[in-house]
């Protein structure tokens, strides 16, 4: 184990970033949501702190990690060795995961693994950032285009990918030669902290990566305000979104936006249902239902519903809650009260409304703890207007809706202002082809639920976001392009 990863030493890490900055009294406490207990407690810093990380990135642009003097070739070594940092870690790291976020170890040590590929991709990606030579207007005139960093960076992650929200932004930010200045949810910045320590380890100068946390909307004004920064990456709900948005105008940022989703899963009447099912029940309910591409609105054929509905609540029944650690725990709790509140609220307007709770429809204590653990809960004969089908969920809750006509689903599937993933199950070729086209989202499961990998493109359309991560598209988001112009 690495002592150097334990909470209380990273709390001590971030403290000592800001040496000089003594004058901050003010803390939050980083939670278990499995016990409901502190696990440690952090400086909450405001715009000033914000206003020195932006500086020493703005330093670190133009010295030590500018473009000019570190070559593609040593930021490839570099995120290597961060790379192999992060897997040597890859224990420790992932029990950080699973304690600051609650979800099962086996699926913290999944997300810290797809981390770490993410730094290898951009790695070699580093390499990979080509110019072009163009025709140019007059005779003895030639053309280039150069790529070169947008400059400093500030990211802007949640709480439901500790780990992976940082490495998808940082790895590519730090590849292209830009600075970033991490704010992390307050929820679970202790990945982060932790992350930023690994690539100080791993020789990124210290002002190319720093996180600071707490005040967010002190934090998120600073950053978006910085004519400094020059860019935002955000992955968050679309409100807060909007926000940065609106607020990174004023300076006209570049920003990439990664938001929310409700992502609807159609069941045709000629799919496999076991197989169907078996996924639904891994994309739904994976991290308790808190990710932004998890099946939410499922959509059966009136045919197979009753069957289908039965499959998924024999297969829920088994499943077991617990405290992310214990290996038999298949599933951890809510991130916090918040998001508690949000699915009982969303589950009672449904059954209020006439919908039939099949299975779970309460909070739950499972081992006597105090956390925020939520029944995984299946809903079935649902309408169109309800909370619990139209908004995104984030919880443990599976809403079926009964439909009769292909035309029917893919109007009800489109029928959202999010766009992020979408799956379905049929074994008809034509169908595959007519609804991923039909589909407006930006990415589409066929007969699949594995919709995310450092090789494919992530990004949604509509309100669920601008841009894309991943890909041999994703590290363009941090390049500006230069067109030279030479009469020869
Ligand atoms: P959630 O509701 O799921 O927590 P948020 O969009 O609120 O999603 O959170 C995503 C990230 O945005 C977190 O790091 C959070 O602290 C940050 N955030 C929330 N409000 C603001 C704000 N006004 N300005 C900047 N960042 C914010």
């Amino acid at each position: 184990e690495n002592a150097k990863l334990e909470p209380g030493a990273l709390a001590e890490y971030y403290r000592s970033q800001f040496s000089g900055l003594e004058g901050v009294t003010e803390t939050f406490a980083v939670m278990d949501p499995a016990k409901g207990n502190e696990l440690v407690r952090l400086e909450r810093l405001g715009a000033e702190e914000t206003r020195v990380a932006v500086s020493r990135a703005s330093q670190a642009f133009k010295h030590e990690w500018n473009m000019s003097k570190v070559t593609a070739q040593a930021r490839y070594d570099a995120l290597l060795r961060w790379e192999k940092l992060i897997r040597d870690n890859a224990k420790d790291l992932s029990k950080l995961v699973t304690l600051e976020n609650g979800k099962p170890i086996g699926e913290a040590a999944v997300e810290v693994a797809g981390g770490a590929d993410s730094v290898a991709w951009f790695a070699e990606e580093a390499r990979r950032i080509d110019g072009d030579v163009l025709q140019g207007a007059k005779r003895r005139q030639r053309v280039m285009v150069l790529k070169q960093p947008v400059g400093v960076v500030g990211a802007i992650t949640p709480w439901n990918f500790p780990f992976s929200m940082i490495t998808r932004k940082i790895g590519p930010a730090l590849a292209a030669g830009c600075t970033v200045v991490v704010k992390p949810s307050e929820e679970t910045p202790l990945s982060a902290i932790a992350l930023t320590y690994l690539a100080h380890e791993a020789g990124f100068p210290k002002g190319s990566v720093q996180t600071v946390c707490g005040d967010a909307k002190a934090i998120g004004e600073e950053l978006t305000s910085s004519r400094d920064v020059r860019k935002i990456g955000f992955t968050g709900s679309t409100a807060v979104g909007k926000l940065l948005m609106a607020q990174a105008a004023n300076s006209v940022k570049r920003i990439s936006l990664e938001l929310g989703g409700n992502a609807p899963f159609i069941v045709f009447e000629d799919a496999d249902l076991d197989r169907a099912a078996q996924a639904l029940l891994g994309s739904g309910l994976r991290n308790a239902g808190q990710t932004c591409i998890c099946a939410d609105k499922v959509l059966v054929h009136d045919s197979v519903h009753d069957a289908f509905a039965a499959k998924l609540s024999e297969k829920m029944a088994k499943m077991r809650l617990g405290h992310g650690l214990d290996r038999e725990t298949t599933h951890g709790p809510l991130i916090n009260q918040r998001a508690l509140a949000k699915v009982e609220s969303h589950v009672k307007d449904a059954v209020e409304g006439g919908a039939n709770l099949v299975l779970g429809g309460e909070r739950v204590k499972p081992d006597d703890m105090d956390g925020f653990f939520y029944a995984p809960t299946l809903i079935t004969d649902v309408k169109l207007d309800m909370s619990c089908f139209r908004e995104e969920n984030f919880g443990p809750v599976l809403s079926l809706y009964r439909f009769h006509t292909d035309e029917e689903a893919l109007e009800v599937a489109n029928d959202s202002e999010y766009g992020l993933a979408a799956y379905f199950y049929t074994s008809s070729m034509r169908r595959s082809w007519t609804v991923s086209e039909g589909l407006e989202y930006g990415m589409v499961g066929c007969n699949d639920v594995a919709v995310t990998g450092v090789t494919t493109p992530f990004g949604g359309w509509k309100q669920s976001g601008l841009g894309c991560e991943h890909s041999k598209y994703g590290i363009d988001e941090f390049l500006e392009k230069k067109a030279v112009f030479m009469t020869i």
